[in-house]
């Protein structure tokens, strides 16, 4: 069956046989060779017993032991897909899901989709033929809500549990309910055939919006048990066992060389600069190997790939054999696969990677670990109910695990950007999510499974009640939630529907009112992806060099560069005097200024996100008849270079766009446009956002009306220098100040109009 598997693949597969060489007989030996010799290989037979022998089961082990791509195919074959049965696993991050999928597809020598698929967000390759399914801990959460028993499934596997994602902690809560309702509808089954209807019921339902789903179906049926597998990377199996009630653990032993470990003598003010110095000073320095450098997203990944292949240029060509490759969620995934194809002989990779490579993707080949030490985490204030993004120091954990990378398959070294005592400052371990977000997604879902009652949901870890209560009042406020704390009807369920944060589902449905829905759509879609203006960063360390910037601000962070960059060429378009100087200067500067005129919209960022997105339909539309899909990709990078914008994040958003349009064309909602009428969708986008509105102090500053706290109008805003009295935002980043992204400007008496649930009481 081998054989087979591998012609099929080779024939059907036009896109997996683009990135793996060639499917050859000799390629496919590789493979088994590799899986053999994978720790976790020795104890298949011992694995699938104490599956067969324990409901739930913990499974432990290193970081590139085979876990992930292993297990599931153990299962396959050890008879847990009979009947027509899946094994659902489900991985903290997008990427992992998308790119083990494709590996253990190629092992088994199937075709992705057919046997061995995945599913994420905006994104489903799977077919009634799959029995391994990987997916994200949020797409299980999703499907629950059509399938509240999980019956398709016979394992659910819960891996990287300890990322411990706000998500994998609700799963497992809901799993342990889910597994003890499968257990009991078999008894219920065989005692009592009567109980039928209100057995039928997982949880205390109220009123479902599973009304004419799966869920009749389920009533009074038959299900085997649910196994459940939780598998962690780190050491700390003692909190899972005790929340499933002293479970069993395995432990599988792993392989780890030493690694040297290296830090720097002082801070480094710049660690980018620092990351971009050292991946030279290893290239030229050290024997053999490829690097992995740890960054915190899409926009600094972007930047040191830039700066690497620009100091590139400045060597001997025989120097130049370096070649980078990036890897963060929002890559294109057949981009993803990249990270794995070894460089061709004599080059040396180097892998620019989120903390996606810190334990859920192992990527072969690695010798040299470059850690800055940050990562970008989510915080929560539940007093002021905002949410942000932001750089922090990671754990000493994740230290830990990051220089592992580097000991996989013989002995290697590890570059802390950072001086050893500030290694030892470092938290021991990440605080987990659900302690540090806005929980308004999930209590919406608990609330559309039938879970009312949010503070007695059985938590791994209880999230503060103050969280809980600022969340349902927020849900309460977008007309998710009666009086009495149940999902109202439509809205509530309608809200629970779409796989967006509660507020831009609300803002779609509010759209559909409004007779915007197609903006909103945009809205949303270009809300969804990050950095949408490509900023030449490159171009700013010549400005800085002209001693146009503060040093002092250039030293604080990366965010700065950015930022500056922006505020530069945004003042290039609006003021006169930093015009000429950028004229004088550096043509390109004005090139980039004129360019982001020309999407720019007095009355804020929505409106100039929706004519980035519309220019680039218009110019796909003049040219859809002439040519080719490719080379209308190829077309499109081309007009999103000359015009400054993120091509990648471009066309992400181009995706979930057509992904929610089904959602809501689903759902029934109108989609229409307001056309010319701007002020009506500015009333909508106050309808929607009157929980992120602010308003101008005399000073200059804003205070946000919900948390009263100060803020600015972020740089990048097309509103940056107007600052109106009274705007809307939509996210809110912050460095040494609180910056507000995404802002349109709108009428102060809108809000009470249109808004009245919050801002009556408010004056
Ligand atoms: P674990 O889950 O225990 O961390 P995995 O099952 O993810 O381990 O990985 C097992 C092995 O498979 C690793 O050596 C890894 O390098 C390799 N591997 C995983 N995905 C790919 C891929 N797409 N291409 C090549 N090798 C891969
Ligand atoms: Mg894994």
């Amino acid at each position: 069956s081998m054989a087979h598997g591998g012609v099929s693949n080779s024939t059907s597969n036009k896109l997996d046989s683009k990135v793996l060489p060639n499917d050859s007989f000799a390629r496919r030996k590789k493979i088994l060779q590799q899986r053999k010799s994978l720790p976790i290989a020795s104890v298949e037979k011992r694995l699938v017993e104490e599956v067969r022998k324990n409901d739930i089961l913990i499974i432990v082990g290193e970081t590139g032991s085979g876990k992930t791509t292993q297990l599931p195919q153990f299962l396959f074959h050890g008879g847990f897909c009979n009947d027509g049965k899946v094994i659902g696993i489900t991985q903290p991050r997008r990427v992992a899901a998308v790119t083990v999928a494709k590996r253990v597809a190629e092992e088994c020598g199937v075709e992705l989709g057919q046997r061995v698929g995945y599913s994420i967000r905006f994104d489903d390759r799977t077919s009634g033929t799959t029995r391994i399914k990987y997916m994200t801990d949020g797409l299980l959460l999703r499907e629950a809500l059509l399938d509240p028993y999980l019956s398709r499934y016979s394992v659910i596997i819960v891996d990287e549990a300890h990322e411990r994602t706000v998500h994998t902690d609700v799963l497992l809560g809901l799993l342990k309910k889910v597994q003890n309702a499968r257990s009991k509808t078999v008894d219920d089954h065989s005692n009592a055939d009567n109980k039928k209807a209100s057995n039928g019921r997982l949880f205390d339902k109220e009123n479902g919006v599973q009304r004419n789903s799966s869920f009749k179906q389920c009533q009074g049926r038959k299900f085997p048990s649910l196994k459940l597998i939780i598998m962690s990377a780190s050491l700390d199996a003692q909190v899972f066992s005790e929340y499933f009630g002293g479970a069993r653990a395995v432990h599988i032993q792993g392989r780890q060389f030493p690694v040297d470990i290296l830090y720097t003598l002082y801070p480094e003010p710049d660690y980018m600069d620092a990351a971009l110095i050292t991946i030279f000073q290893i290239h030229l320095e050290e024997g053999p190997g490829d690097i992995l450098v740890f960054l915190t997203g899409q926009e600094e990944i972007e930047s040191v790939e830039r700066l690497v292949q620009e100091r590139l240029q400045q060597f001997p060509e025989a120097s130049r054999k370096l070649i980078t490759v990036p890897i963060f969620s929002s890559l294109p995934s057949e981009q993803q696969m990249r990270v794995f194809a070894p460089a061709a002989s004599g080059f040396r990779k180097v892998i620019l990677a989120t903390n996606i490579a810190e334990t859920s993707v192992t990527i072969p080949g690695i010798k040299y670990v470059i850690d800055p030490g940050f990562v970008k985490a989510r915080t929560y204030d539940p007093v002021k109910g905002m949410e942000s993004l932001i750089v922090v120091p990671i754990s000493k954990a994740q230290a830990l695990q990051r220089s592992g990378r580097a000991g996989r398959e013989g002995p290697g070294k590890c570059f802390r950007l950072y001086p050893e005592s500030e290694f030892e400052k470092l938290e021991d371990s990440t605080k987990p999510e659900i302690k540090r977000c806005n929980l308004s997604n999930v209590i919406l879902q608990l609330k559309a499974l039938g879970i009312d009652d949010i503070i007695g949901f059985d938590f791994l870890e209880k999230p503060s009640r103050a969280s809980i209560i600022k969340s349902l009042e927020q849900l309460f406020l977008l007309g998710a939630l009666t009086d009495d704390c149940k999902l109202s009807d439509p809205v509530g369920h309608q809200m629970a529907r779409l796989p967006l944060d509660p507020i831009y589902s609300k803002s779609l449905i509010v759209a559909s009112q409004f007779n915007c829905l197609e903006e909103m759509l945009i809205t949303v879609a270009m809300l969804s992806v990050e950095s949408t203006f490509y900023a030449p960063r490159e171009k700013l360390e010549e400005v800085s060099v002209y001693g146009m910037l503060n040093v002092e601000q250039i030293s604080v962070a990366w965010f700065f560069w950015y930022t500056l960059a922006e505020l530069l060429v945004l003042q290039s378009v609006m003021d006169y005097e930093c015009m000429q100087f950028v004229e004088v200067e550096n043509l390109d500067w004005t090139a980039c200024g004129m360019a982001m005129k020309c999407f720019a919209s007095p009355d804020g960022d929505h409106l100039t996100l929706i004519n980035v997105f519309r220019r680039s339909e218009e110019f796909l539309e003049n040219r859809k008849m002439e040519i080719s899909k490719e080379k209308n990709e190829k077309l499109l990078r081309k007009w999103c270079k000359e015009n400054f914008i993120n091509s990648r994040s471009l066309r992400h958003a181009r995706d979930i766009h057509s992904q929610i349009r089904g959602h809501v064309e689903q759902m029934g909602l109108r989609i229409s446009s307001c056309g010319d009428e701007i002020l009506q969708f500015r009333r909508c986008l106050a309808a929607s956002f009157f929980l992120n509105a602010a308003l101008k102090q005399p000073e200059g500053t804003y205070r946000a009306l919900a948390s009263g706290q100060a803020v600015q109008i972020h740089p990048s805003s097309v509103l940056f220098r107007a600052k109106p009295e009274c705007i809307i935002f939509n996210e809110m980043v912050q460095t040494n100040h609180k910056y507000i992204r995404n802002v349109t400007r709108i009428d102060y008496l809108w809000l009470t109009e249109l808004a009245p649930q919050f801002y009556t009481m408010q004056n």
